[in-house]
């Protein structure tokens, strides 16, 4: 049943109820109070008639009984001490010898034993309630009967006018219980709505005042529902702050459900497992492949601590460590370290290389000094070792500067001081230091290169220069041709370098930038080269912003093209 109903139902109940405990409590104290007059007044006649029995006496109690029942309009009765009627007011004398013995009434026993008795009772000769009062005469009791007809009546009077204005209240009750139920029911159901709209996450219209207790409950959950929403935009705030935190995370980020379930899956581990970005992520134990990955990602959602493993992606090296969380799941973070493997791999063949490539010239620099040192060599022999010692002395020197200088360019120490310088003379003037070595092989150069000016640092341009002219000069069998081209473009400067030398093999070419890279090893270090030389020409150029590639044809030559960028003006 609704607020509202109940409400109304109990205050008509109420009003019902106390309409009908009026209507009993009248009856009864109405009754008892018109019983007691009735008694007192009935026990005085008696009294009267019970004397005037005594003082007529000798009058013929008969006629005196019947005048005196006629005078009082009440029924009068003198019985005898067995209990028979010797005279009674409404029966004639005649009749009188059918009329019951009355020795068992409570009234006249009380009566023979010397007191006032009365009794309320059906009567059986008259078919009426009556009351009957008996008091004690000389040889017997004087009763005087009196029917109630009056009592009933006076109740009755009365019952139907508490129950006239019983309904009267009830009516007018009930429209008051109406009114008051809806008012007291109104504010209750509207806190009821504010607080289904709280449950469901809406802003709730809580316009509900007033001082009393349901002001108070109104005000409750105003503030309640104020605390409640702060917290949830805290909470939002912080869910996104902490999903935007794990989107834009480089390491991968995936999330288990006590179940194995993934429910996260950051970008950054869709990269490193080769997920789509719009795929279902797999279930945790088919994440990886490898077993070890597999125990750790299990032993995390068992709640237990794992220390952190490699693992071989698809195509990447990463970290995994796998952390169970405290109510069932675990969280697996996966770091990139593809890089780093590559550049450890990096510094040990750097290492590797540079340690074989001294150690080679050192060998022989060893070789021929012990020789000099413990025999006794020819002075033109001697004069040959020398030459072989100071050779390889040079080439220690040269790998050394390359060396250093790639580590200059490299560190973030050196930046190249860009000036504008015409690339003509640069040219010639690099080319004079070649000459000697491309006259004896018979190398010639031509230059298009006009008045192009180029806007790099002098210093730097002359190495890149050097070191590519220079292997146009080594890898170019006697009689060949170098040619330098330069056009200004918008996009800055662009050199290219030919020559009509070996060539380099299609396979070799994407790697000849790499520092000691080779294509034919034993051949360069015949020819004094480091390994380095290209690798600095890259550095160099894209130092400045610009950048360098190799274009070959094998047996027909090598043409190494690069661009120098326009400043970008202010
Ligand atoms: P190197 O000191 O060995 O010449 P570079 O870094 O200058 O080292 O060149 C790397 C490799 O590229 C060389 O060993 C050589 O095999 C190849 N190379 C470079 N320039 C030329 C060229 N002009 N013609 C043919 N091969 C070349």
């Amino acid at each position: 049943m609704r607020l509202p109903r109940k409400l109304f139902a109990s205050y008509v109940l109420l009003v019902a109820a106390s309409t009908v405990t009026l209507v009993v409590a009248s009856d009864r104290s109405l009754r008892s109070r018109l019983l007691q007059e009735a008694t007192v007044e009935v026990t005085r006649e008696t009294a009267y008639l019970a004397r005037a029995v005594g003082t007529l006496r000798g009058a013929p109690l008969d006629s005196l009984v019947h005048q005196l029942g006629r005078t009082t309009g009440r029924r009068l009765t003198v019985i005898d001490r067995s209990g028979v009627v010797i005279a009674d007011s409404d029966f004639p004398q005649d009749e009188l010898p059918s009329l019951e013995n009355h020795a068992s009434r409570p009234e006249f026993r009380e009566a023979l034993a010397g007191r006032t008795g009365t009794d309320i009772r059906h009567s059986v000769s008259t078919g009426r309630w009556e009351m009957k009062v008996a008091m004690p005469v000389a040889g017997g009791a004087v009763r005087v009967s009196t029917p109630l007809p009056q009592v009933d009546a006076v109740v009755q009077d009365a019952q139907n006018a508490v129950l006239l204005g019983g309904l009267l209240a009830l009516a007018v009750g009930a429209v008051l219980a109406l009114g008051f139920a809806r008012s007291v029911a109104r504010p209750l159901l509207r806190l009821r709505d504010a607080a289904q709209s709280i449950a469901r996450g809406e802003r709730p219209v809580i316009d509900v005042r007033g001082r009393d207790e349901v002001g108070d409950l109104a005000r409750a959950l105003r503030s309640l529902e104020e605390n409640l929403s702060g917290r949830m935009a805290e909470l939002e705030r912080e869910r996104s702050e902490m999903t935007a935190l794990v989107a834009s995370m480089v390491e991968g980020v995936i999330a288990l459900d006590a179940g194995g379930a993934v429910t996260t899956l950051n970008p950054a581990s869709r990269r490193l497992l080769k997920l789509a970005p719009d795929a279902a992520p797999p279930a945790a134990l088919e994440l990886f492949r490898q077993r070890t990955a597999r125990e750790a990602v299990e032993q995390a959602l068992r709640g237990e601590e794992t220390a952190t493993i490699e693992v071989e992606l698809e195509s990447r090296t990463a970290l995994l460590s796998s952390h169970p969380l405290p109510d069932g799941g675990a969280v697996l973070v996966l770091h990139d370290i593809t890089g780093l493997k590559h550049l450890e791999t990096v510094r040990r063949d750097f290492v590797a290389n540079v340690s074989h490539e001294l150690k080679t010239p050192l060998t022989v620099i060893r070789g021929y000094a012990e020789t000099l040192a413990a025999e006794d060599v020819p002075a033109e022999v001697r004069r040959d070792f020398l030459d072989k010692v100071l050779a390889n002395a040079r080439r220690m020197q040269q790998l050394v500067d390359d060396l250093l200088d790639l580590s200059r360019i490299e560190s973030r120490a050196w930046s190249p001081r860009p000036e504008r310088i015409p690339l003509g003379p640069l040219v010639h003037e690099v080319w004079s230091t070649l000459k000697p070595r491309a006259d004896a092989a018979r190398l010639t150069l031509s230059t298009r290169i006009a008045d192009t000016m180029l806007y790099a640092d002098p210093q730097a341009a002359r190495q890149v220069l050097f070191n590519v002219l220079d292997n146009g000069v080594r890898y170019t069998p006697d009689s060949g041709h170098i040619t330098v081209l330069a056009s200004t473009g918008p996009a800055g400067v662009e050199i290219e370098i030919t020559d009509t030398g070996v060539g380099i093999p299609g396979e070799h070419l994407p790697r000849i930038f790499e520092r000691f890279y080779r294509v034919d090893p034993a051949r360069s270090r015949e020819l004094g080269g480091t390994g380095l030389g290209l690798a600095i020409v890259k550095h160099l150029v894209e130092a400045h912003g610009g950048r360098v590639e190799a274009l070959s044809t094998l047996g027909a030559g090598t043409t190494i093209r690069m661009l120098f960028p326009e400043p970008i003006p202010h």
